[in-house]
């Protein structure tokens, strides 16, 4: 390995997963904190830590110039920016490569081709992905958006260029309402993200978020560990992931990993990358690419035994992939729970300081969170505390393990989402696998968590 010394530009559980990957190649690890954060546990594992600005992310953790001097004092030699924050920033990967620093992630042009995601879709159709049918291309004369949402037919979706975290889009259900939903959500995306872009899609009725996780070695080879399904969300949030998905086959896995990776060869994609899909009556429909790693990773990992984040610092080094298509077996089930610093039936954020923890164990349980009893979760960032990941030779294990672990887990102090998870976990729906998109946002209309 010629990486000696990784920044990690992060915080929180993902800041610690990229920390352990680093250690278990024998790379020193350098960690970056806000003011807020001098008592997070990246801060006490890594080799070195170095103080960024103050609490609020836009001058420390999205502080290019701070994190680019941290990389310097330190002598790091590569930069991992974990997901979120920076992760998605092009600008970011060039100013990281420009200063002879590694950087840990794909391509910066493909950063950029993805993340706007007009140039995305084109992408992707070019390179033989299936799409969703939609304007071809950007949208800005009502006229246009009117002959093309009656081509798709009613009801569609205008959806921001530049959107991401599930905002900025308007759901439309007739030629009434379009006028008035197209300029809002061109108002509205130009606030949000800078950028009054926006296009159309057709909004599909009840479908399921199914993605593939892709690797490639930016050379023209790529391989892809199967998919994760990520159906269950609150808000466009996901809540709960699983992997495989209760409804895909074999047959159809291969199929659509064969096109991700023939699409990854073609673009030369370099490291972790996630093709998203919505997946409706058997046909999968791209929505967008992540150009990083994903929250969800860890079932993907569970089931296939690869170590993601460690492949994606080898690929940064210059290294081949080190596992062929056809030697990647998938066995097993995996089922992620986020647990986040909420109230569990309103969403409020509930941070402050944790009083006691206790994180579930035995076999095949994972806690990834950087938790610990007397630490106080700052007002400041994402609410997610901690993620629940576990496995199972067969998906009915799986949950009854994921019940179990549920039962165990003890976080004191703050309120968790964890009564959702434990509700939900039971439910005859949910354990049948028949669940969509919607499903998670009507059972909880249903008062599932009141009695
Ligand atoms: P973001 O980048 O903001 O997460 P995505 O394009 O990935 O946006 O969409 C997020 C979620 O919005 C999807 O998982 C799905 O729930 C919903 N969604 C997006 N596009 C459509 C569509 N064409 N039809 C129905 N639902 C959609």
């Amino acid at each position: 390995m010629t990486i000696e010394k990784i920044l990690i530009a992060n915080r929180g559980e993902i800041a610690l997963r990229i920390l352990r990957a680093a250690k278990e190649l024998g790379i020193e690890t350098v960690a970056v904190h806000s003011t807020a954060d001098s008592d997070a546990m990246h801060v006490r594992l890594a080799d070195q830590a170095v103080c960024i600005g103050p609490p609020a992310a836009a001058d420390s953790y999205l502080s290019i110039p701070a994190i680019i001097s941290a990389a310097e004092i330190s002598g790091a030699d590569a930069i991992h920016p974990g997901y979120g924050f920076l992760s998605e920033n092009a600008h970011f990967a060039e100013v990281v490569e420009a200063h002879d620093i590694k950087w840990i992630g794909p391509k910066p042009e493909h950063i950029k081709i993805m993340g706007d995601k007009v140039a995305a879709k084109k992408t992707a159709g070019d390179l033989g992905i299936p799409l969703v049918p939609g304007s071809d291309g950007a949208v800005s004369e009502i006229e246009e958006a009117k002959r093309v949402a009656a081509d798709v037919g009613y009801p569609v979706i205008i959806k921001a260029a530049s959107g991401g975290g599930g905002r900025g889009m308007k759901v439309v259900n007739s030629e009434a309402e379009l006028e008035t939903q197209m300029k809002q959500a061109g108002t509205e995306a130009k606030a949000a993200f800078g950028d009054a872009t926006v296009y159309i899609e057709k909004y599909l009725g009840d479908p399921r978020h199914i993605e593939f996780q892709v690797f490639g070695d930016g050379r023209g080879n790529a391989i892809h560990l199967g998919e994760r399904d990520c159906s269950l969300q609150r808000r466009h949030q996901k809540v709960l992931e699983e992997a495989p998905s209760p409804v895909i086959s074999a047959e159809q896995r291969e199929t659509m990993g064969k096109v991700c990776v023939d699409a990854m060869k073609g673009m030369q994609y370099r490291g972790a990358g996630t093709i998203e899909f919505l997946y409706e009556n058997g046909e999968f429909y791209f929505i967008e690419m992540n150009t990083r790693l994903q929250v969800e990773h860890p079932v993907t990992e569970m089931i296939t035994g690869f170590d993601l984040v460690r492949e994606q610092i080898r690929i940064a080094d210059g290294r081949d992939l080190s596992v062929a298509q056809e030697d990647l077996v998938f066995s097993g089930h995996a089922i992620e729970c986020r647990i986040n610093a909420e109230n569990p039936k309103t969403w409020a954020p509930s941070p402050g300081k944790v009083t006691g923890y206790h994180p579930p164990g035995g076999m095949h349980v994972r806690v990834d969170s950087g938790l610990y009893a007397g630490y106080s979760i700052p007002p400041y960032y994402d609410s997610m505390i901690a993620k629940l990941i576990v496995y199972g030779r067969t998906r009915d294990g799986c949950m009854m393990r994921l019940a179990r672990a549920l039962d165990e887990f003890v976080i004191e102090g703050v309120q968790t989402t964890i009564p959702l998870h434990q509700k939900l976990v039971y439910d005859p729906e949910f354990q049948s696998g028949e669940y969509t998109i919607k499903w998670l946002e009507e059972w909880l209309e249903k008062d599932n968590l009141k009695d």
